[in-house]
């Protein structure tokens, strides 16, 4: 069988899958990101760096981050 996958044009009435990373949104996201930096809870992947990842992106962050809070810290 042959699938075919191809991109949607975002809209406000569709399922926002991805980040849309315009002026208004990254300013919004540092906002939250500054709020985020000053709290003991440390998070990380799609939702709290607001960036496309695919599977292996984000495995490399998650790698990467913990690595900068645990190893290098310590
Ligand atoms: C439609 C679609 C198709 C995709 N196809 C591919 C593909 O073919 N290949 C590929 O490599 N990648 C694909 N991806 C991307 C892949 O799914 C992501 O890269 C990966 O899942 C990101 O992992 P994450 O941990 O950042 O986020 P997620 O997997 O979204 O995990 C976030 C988790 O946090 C939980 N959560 C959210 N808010 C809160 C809260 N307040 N408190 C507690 N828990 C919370 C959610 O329930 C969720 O379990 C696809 C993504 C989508 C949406």
């Amino acid at each position: 069988m042959l699938t075919k996958e191809y991109p949607l044009e975002a809209s406000s009435k569709k399922e926002p899958y991805y980040p849309i990373n315009d002026t208004k949104n990254t300013a919004l996201f540092k906002t939250y990101q500054d709020m985020a930096e000053k709290e003991t809870i440390k998070s990380g992947g799609r939702l709290a760096e607001y960036k496309y990842y695919g599977m292996h992106q984000v495995i490399v962050a998650a790698l990467s981050k913990t690595k900068k809070l645990f190893i290098e810290k310590s």
